[in-house]
């Protein structure tokens, strides 16, 4: 395998990555119906730090709700085990992915019994979008799908079956020679990547598009509002944005746990702003990464040390 992974933990143990096995008629197999994060541990001067892992763990409890799933394990568990995980295997800095799914019972669509499965993974895991994304960006296609609303099905969950959804997506516009897609919501207003919350910066303003417009509810966006706040800039995060503001911008960047901060040059081929990484986007990455590598010590708040 190419996931430099020897331990999961799974179901409060910790198991041989081979071991780690589930059965062919499982329910979240058939019907999509597990729940999952994605998180990230820094290489800090203190050592491995997991950041904002509260937040994660809250929404991961928050996105079994809409599917009465009950998460036999304890945040206090999770965290222990996430940790311990980390311990054991050596990682400096990795990529985590907690996933909760009913497991097998009977196959109708009606959880049922089915049991609730839990596992954690962690592993190394470097950019997400290709080694020079994030200093010279990416460019990326406005997807023909649309994205799920938020009445048709929860979207501020997050859910795995959500995901075939990013797939096309994001197959679609590789298939075509982009790195990445932007997903229009079902009123044709832009919500967001396969896997990124999207930031539009305007005459030195940020705007993103708001919690009703089918999105998730991304801890980076989360961490990008409050820097650019702290930073002195005016932060729009309750709006629409149309298509056509796509192509205006001064400068787009997308944010993401596995994304980070990574800036958009060119929209179906329209270039954005100066067709590079924009002055804004570069002072808030680079804060960005001043505090998830640890070297201020402000938001220590945000971080769990391994
Ligand atoms: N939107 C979608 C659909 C996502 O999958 C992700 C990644 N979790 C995000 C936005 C960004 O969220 P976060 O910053 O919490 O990783």
């Amino acid at each position: 395998d190419e996931m430099d992974v020897d331990t999961i933990w799974m179901d409060g143990e910790f198991v041989d990555w081979e071991d780690a096995q589930i059965h062919v008629l499982t329910h979240g197999l058939h019907y999509g119906s597990g729940i999952f994060e994605g998180a990230r541990c820094y290489d800090t001067e203190e050592g491995p730090a997991i950041f904002r892992w509260e937040e994660h763990l809250e929404r991961f409890y928050q996105s079994a709700k809409p599917y009465e799933m009950e998460i036999d394990h304890t945040a206090a568990e999770l965290t222990e085990a996430t940790l311990e995980l980390i311990r054991r295997q050596d990682l400096a800095s990795c990529y985590i992915r907690p996933i909760a799914f009913y497991g097998y019972e009977s196959l109708g669509v009606s959880p049922g019994d089915c049991p609730t499965k839990t596992a954690i993974a962690a592993w190394p895991w470097g950019t997400y979008l290709g080694e020079d994304a994030l200093e010279n960006g990416i460019d990326v296609m406005v997807s023909s799908w649309r994205k799920h609303a938020s009445s048709q099905i929860p979207t501020n969950a997050k859910t795995t079956g959500l995901y075939v959804n990013s797939m096309l997506a994001g197959e679609e516009a590789r298939r075509n020679g982009y790195a990445e897609a932007i997903v229009l919501n079902k009123e044709g207003d832009v919500a967001e990547g396969p896997g990124e919350n999207l930031f539009l910066v305007r005459d030195g303003e940020l705007y993103t598009p708001g919690l009703s417009e089918s999105i998730l509810d991304g801890i980076t966006r989360d961490t990008v509002i409050t820097l650019a706040e702290d930073l002195g800039y005016t932060v729009h995060d309750n709006v629409s944005i149309s298509r056509g503001e796509l192509n205006t911008a001064d400068e787009l960047f997308f944010t993401g746990s596995a994304a980070e901060v990574t800036p958009i040059r060119k929209v179906d081929n329209v270039v954005i702003g100066d067709g590079s990484r924009g002055p804004v986007t570069e002072e808030i990455q680079s804060k960005f990464f001043e505090v998830v590598e640890r070297r201020t010590d402000e938001y220590d708040e945000w971080f769990d040390y391994v």
